[in-house]
């Protein structure tokens, strides 16, 4: 982006304009937890509320017909957005009720619910669900459970030095029994871009389904979902762009079709008696209640806005960032757990500085209006594979500028003399 283009980008998202601990400006570096968010995700929430609020699906009334042209238009907007046909898109609360919807519809198949066409998602004792060593909990927790619930077992992909899941072993750890094969596009830590291609290839030559945490990645880089060819993918509203409360299950669609429901009540049915139920095909089978309307109208407008300023252009801004944040490799006493080359990777950047606690780095950044996270990232064993509890994280999006990373390497490097830590 020139200089003008990101000052256009910039003027698009009022949060950025204020200020925090006693008038500094803000320097938000905390995107990969949650986006900030365009006037027009706004605007297009409030609107809806304003001008067209009703139940989606079924009034007989103009304003229903309009909330749901609304809804449906936000579902084919989303599926344009990420290469997917408008009938695999599933709205979900976000990423995580997205992976569980998964887990729990294979347990229900395995409960023998869904008939003879959902038996093949069945798991025995002695199937293997594969995940990765650099898994966000959301990717790891619900196979766990399943895991538990089928008498399966879970193993894993190891990551390399770097942080990227080393694929070079893929053949002798996607054994014959894998049944399930769940790994990051990217990783909200290490911020490595996984390379997709050897796993899908694994995972269909022994008929493992894949489920891709697209979390990180939707909303970074051009994501085509076809032509990754998982089976499943998740993705949440809040990071790119986004509200809270919506996110997507991407399946496809022979396979939401076999597969069996995971809530049920009202809005999923077609037939309900005092004694059994039929219900409709995909997506609406998956998604029970009244929905998350206005957020999946709004989350259709981010998609607008995202495909709008172009990926391509998004995704090589980011890398510029990345390049950015990367330099503070070279500062004394800081030591960045990732890759350390911009290419192949988010601007995601996670860091231990010698001799202080993480949360220590996050307060004086804090104190000079940097908003960094800090903690475990929800990815406990990525970090114990690096022998460390915790890391402080700087993430960029679009709207980040070249100034906001100076500001942070600026304080970064204050940080061990404030402490008194010496080389
Ligand atoms: N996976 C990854 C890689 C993530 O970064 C996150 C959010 N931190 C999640 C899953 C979970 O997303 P959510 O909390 O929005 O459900």
């Amino acid at each position: 982006l020139s200089a003008r283009e990101l000052a256009a980008v910039r003027a698009d998202f009022p949060l950025l304009e204020r200020t925090v601990r006693q008038g500094r400006p803000l320097v938000y570096l905390d995107s990969a937890a949650t986006s900030q968010k365009p006037t027009a995700v706004l605007d297009a929430e409030q609107d809806f509320y304003e001008r067209r609020n009703a139940a989606v699906h079924r009034g007989a009334h103009q304003l229903a017909e309009e909330a749901t042209e609304a809804f449906e238009g936000a579902r084919a907007e989303v599926a344009r957005f990420v290469g997917a046909d408008v009938g695999e898109i599933v709205w979900t609360s976000g990423a995580t009720a997205a992976i569980n919807l998964v887990a729990y519809a294979l347990s229900n198949a395995t409960l023998g619910r869904g008939g003879a066409a959902a038996q093949r998602f069945a798991l025995a004792p002695g199937d293997e669900i594969v995940i990765t060593e650099a898994e966000h909990h959301a990717n790891i927790v619900p196979w766990q459970e399943l895991a538990a619930r089928t008498g399966a077992t879970v193993t894993y992909l190891p990551v390399d030095d770097e942080g990227r899941i080393d694929t070079s072993v893929v053949d002798r750890v996607i054994t014959e029994r894998a049944r399930v094969v769940a790994f990051t596009h990217a990783s909200n830590v290490t911020g490595a871009i996984t390379d997709v291609a050897p796993i899908v290839r694994r995972a269909r030559e022994v008929g493992a389904l894949t489920v891709l945490d697209a979390c990180q990645s939707v909303p970074h880089l051009p994501v085509d979902l076809h032509e990754l060819g998982v089976d499943f993918a998740a993705f949440s509203g809040h990071k790119m762009m986004g509200p809270t409360g919506v996110g997507v299950l991407y399946g496809r669609r022979e396979l939401l079709e076999a597969l069996p429901p995971v809530t049920t009540g009202g809005s999923m049915i077609e037939v309900v008696t005092m004694t059994e139920s039929t219900y409709m095909a995909p997506p609406q089978r998956f998604e029970a209640g009244t929905q998350m309307v206005a957020q999946a109208v709004a989350l259709g407008a981010a998609a607008q806005y995202l495909g709008e300023l172009g990926m391509d252009a998004i995704a090589a801004h980011e890398r510029e960032m990345a390049a950015e944040l990367l330099k503070i490799a070279d500062l004394p006493g800081i030591r960045v757990v990732g890759p350390t080359d911009p290419e192949n990777r988010l601007a995601v950047v996670s860091f231990v500085v010698e001799g202080v606690h993480a949360h220590d780095v996050g307060q004086i950044l804090d104190d000079a209006g940097i908003a960094v996270r800090v903690g475990h990232h929800c990815a406990q064993p990525l970090h114990r594979r690096f022998g460390i509890v915790s890391t402080a994280r700087a993430s960029a999006a679009v709207y980040t500028s070249a100034q906001d990373v100076a500001a942070f390497r600026e304080s970064l490097a204050g940080v061990r003399t404030f402490f008194g830590v010496n080389d």
